[in-house]
């Protein structure tokens, strides 16, 4: 596996968590699709390699993923969050839409160098980062 699925492992032992063979595979998925997952597609997943994974230990792994700073919920229209890795080397930002709950993607030089600046201020190890912003889409501006 990969540079990050390393790093996290070890945030999840420091903080004094033990590697479970489930812990270890839904970091693993995490890693590897860099996409926003509901828990029912990770669970999906998680299946295909090993069928004896359970929704609880799942719900559990999640829980554990989120107090740890690795994962953070994005709450949609229907109340299942999907979850959003906190890479610690990248930076990633989202416009929500109040009306209808959609998530874009802000990308580009001036959320990175938004990020970055706020990196340098802070006098913190900035483990993860994700920066939310809301604003009606074009649809539900029309509607109004
Ligand atoms: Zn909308
Ligand atoms: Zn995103």
């Amino acid at each position: 596996m990969n540079k990050l699925y390393q790093e996290l492992l070890e945030k999840i032992q420091r903080f004094g968590h033990k590697l479970t063979p489930t812990r270890k595979l839904v970091l693993e998925i995490l890693c590897k699709e860099h996409n926003h997952l509901t828990s029912r597609e990770i669970l999906a997943q998680a299946e295909k390699q090993n069928p004896e994974v359970s929704r609880a230990s799942l719900f559990r792994t999640l829980d554990l993923f989120t107090r740890c700073a690795i994962v953070r919920p994005t709450y949609v229209e229907n109340g299942t969050p999907s979850f959003v890795l906190l890479n610690p080397h990248g930076h990633h930002a989202h416009i929500i839409c109040p009306g209808c709950q959609k998530v874009e993607e802000l990308e580009g030089p001036y959320i990175d160098g938004l990020a970055q600046q706020m990196i340098d201020q802070l006098d913190r190890n900035v483990s993860g980062q994700l920066v939310e912003f809301y604003g009606f889409c074009e649809d539900c501006q029309e509607k109004k």
